[in-house]
């Protein structure tokens, strides 16, 4: 059982897909037919009427595209987080020649609105980036007033939505560049990154006309007879079916069943007296991180070898004090979730 937060286990029809005589995506009419009507799908999801694009790279590429795309030397970029993924954007914008300023919380705390408000009051910021969920701790961020600051300050909004778009509403609304990722809530393999494009952004885009072409998004705006490079077939047929299943059981059945999932993990871990990190209330519908201070990796361990359970431990400075169960997509089910958790109370009987 692959109960890691992304990447997930793969639904029987998606992993079916996959099997299906290759189409040659610059020649068979059929592919573009399956690109837009995906890119419809995933609008669905993202609930917007803003252009979606997939490009074919894992959910790292549409974070670094959406730096690269809009952000020039010497412009300054507020990087708002409490979380690895969140304080990786100043890698990026450092690396395209921004001017990061990083409002930083400690990674069990909310996003510090307060920072954030005055440091926009003493700076003028063209490009604002942040994560939705920080799945390194499992802490679903509270993006929208933040976002709303942003948008009235003027700046345009990158959100990491990998591990919660297709899980948990996102508010799309407030948002300019929003990336997804195929391997987490989609339960489609690794490969894809969708990423929606507002026309602010657009306009941004074409404003900084970046020089790359693999991380640029300007040649997916209009995508005329060729792709800007073969598209990557196979995974984009598993990604159009995960999204099949999405939209046919509907996107709001789709929410629920993610809390559903989560609030029984959480229930189970605390009749095993495990603690939820940093706590329930800020904890995404998607994954829950358990706190189990220098014990993650010797559990996961044994859970991997005794009961064939994978789950996750932390990352980073966490990395041996919480393990991690992805509840997301397809593993997004109670009965999974209860297996999962049968097997941990067995091997934490044991360790007793
Ligand atoms: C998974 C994930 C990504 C993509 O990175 P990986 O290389 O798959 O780990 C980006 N952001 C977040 C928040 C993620 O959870």
């Amino acid at each position: 059982m692959l109960l890691t937060p992304g990447p997930t286990a793969l639904p029987p029809s998606v992993r079916e897909s996959m099997s299906r005589e290759l189409v040659n995506p610059d020649v068979d009419p059929e592919f573009r037919e399956i690109y837009d009507d995906l890119t419809g799908k995933l609008a669905r999801v993202y609930d917007t009427d803003d252009d979606v694009v997939v490009l074919g790279g894992e959910g790292i590429l549409g974070l670094e595209a959406a730096v690269a795309s809009t952000v020039e030397p010497g412009d300054d970029v507020l990087c708002l987080s409490n979380g690895l993924y969140g304080d990786g954007f100043a890698d990026f914008v450092e690396n395209y020649g921004g001017d990061p300023t990083l409002v930083e919380a400690p990674y069990d705390e909310p996003l510090d609105l307060d920072a954030l408000d005055s440091v926009l009051a003493d700076g003028d910021f063209e490009v604002a980036t942040m994560v939705h969920c920080e799945t390194p701790t499992g802490m679903l961020n509270d993006v929208e007033p933040a976002l709303k600051r942003l948008q009235d300050h003027g700046a345009l909004t990158i959100v990491d939505a990998v591990s919660s778009l297709g899980g948990v509403p996102v508010p799309t609304e407030y948002i300019d560049v929003g990336i997804g990722g195929s391997q987490k809530c989609f339960s489609a393999p690794p490969g894809l990154a969708p990423v929606s494009v507002s026309d602010a952004a657009w306009e941004r885009i074409e404003a900084v006309d970046p020089d790359s072409l693999y991380t640029n998004l300007l040649p997916w705006r209009e995508i005329g007879d060729l792709f800007p490079y073969t598209h990557l077939t196979t995974l984009v047929v598993a990604l159009d079916e995960a999204l099949s299943l999405v939209v046919d059981e509907g996107v709001e059945t789709v929410y629920a069943r993610h809390l559903e999932a989560a609030s029984r993990c959480r229930e189970r871990g605390r009749e095993l007296g495990l603690d939820v990190y940093p706590d329930v209330e800020r904890s995404s519908p998607t994954v829950t991180a358990f706190h189990v201070p220098g014990r993650a990796e010797a559990l996961q361990e044994r859970l991997d070898a005794e009961r064939d359970v994978t789950l996750a431990t932390g990352l980073g400075d966490l990395s041996n004090d919480v393990l991690r169960v992805g509840h997301m997509g397809y593993n997004a089910d109670v009965t999974k979730v209860d297996e999962a958790m049968d097997a941990l109370e067995t091997v934490l009987d044991d360790a007793e």
